[in-house]
């Protein structure tokens, strides 16, 4: 008796009543035994069944991880130039529509340097294609240094172009970063004695400055840092200048 009153605070469905009567209570108990059979069996397959359940769940899991990874994986390579590093066009237009919606608003100033590598092509031509690519790495790397700030961005514009947002920096401070940037690749001393400008490598960066308005657009802005970087070139290259901006009212 006291083995069936503890089957069910147990929990154990392996006992079995230990009656042998041949009277309805026996055959009670052997009822009640087949019972217990049959929950103990059901409930061995509800527990493999969880088991099953938690192991799926937990590929799920993994699997979901998996997914995150590699979607974060190609939301870099879709944002990014392999060679550099630097942000790629895609991420670059993103950047620039953000960041004149922004100032749009607040009335803060953005500026934008292209920045361009002289006789770019005559490094290749002397040095090998494979010297050129790790020129491109360095001046780029010199270009993430100076995009300090964590709403500035520098980018791959083109071949041996790069395009850096700065935004909420004024003509003067941008002016700043840019002969800074051309000090800092000078500094570099990375040979070039095909250069007609000097025996190392320079580079020519056109600066252009804007408080966004809905009178002119980005590629107002970028034109002018292309027109600021043309100049630079025709004066002689291994320099930096600044256009201001013609608004259609002028
Ligand atoms: P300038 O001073 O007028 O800018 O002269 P440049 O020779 O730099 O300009 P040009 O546009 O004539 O040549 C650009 C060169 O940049 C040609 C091309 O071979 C090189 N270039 C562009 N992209 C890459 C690249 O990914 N790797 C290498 N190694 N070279 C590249
Ligand atoms: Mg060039
Ligand atoms: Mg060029």
């Amino acid at each position: 008796k006291a083995d069936i009153s503890g089957i069910s605070k147990a929990m154990d469905y392996s006992l079995r009543a230990n009656i042998n009567k041949n009277d309805e209570i026996g055959a009670l108990s052997r009822e009640f035994n087949a019972m217990l059979g049959m929950i103990e069996s059901n409930n061995t397959e509800l527990l493999r069944l969880n088991a099953e359940l938690t192991s799926k769940h937990q590929k799920v899991l993994e699997i979901q991880n998996e997914l995150q990874s590699a979607n974060a994986e190609l939301k870099r390579l879709s944002e990014h130039d392999p060679l550099t590093g630097l942000s790629n066009r895609l991420a670059l237009e993103k950047k620039l529509e953000q960041a004149w919606e922004i100032l749009s608003r607040t009335g803060d100033p953005l500026s934008v340097m292209l920045a361009d590598i002289d006789h770019f092509k005559l490094y290749n031509d002397r040095y090998g294609h494979q010297a050129g690519d790790d020129a491109l790495k360095r001046v780029a790397n010199a270009l993430t240094e100076a995009a300090q700030r964590k709403s500035d961005m520098a980018a791959r514009y083109g071949g041996e172009e790069f395009l850096l947002v700065l935004p909420g920096t004024d003509a003067d401070a941008a002016m700043e970063i840019a002969a800074s940037i051309r000090k800092q690749i000078i500094a570099a001393n990375i040979e070039h004695d095909r250069n007609p400008v000097a025996p190392f490598l320079t580079i020519s960066i056109g600066v252009s400055t804007v408080i966004p308005c809905s009178d002119l657009t980005m590629r107002d802005l970028i034109n002018a840092a292309d027109m600021a970087l043309y100049q630079v070139k025709e004066k002689g290259r291994n320099n930096f200048g600044h256009q201001v901006i013609e608004t259609s009212a002028e």
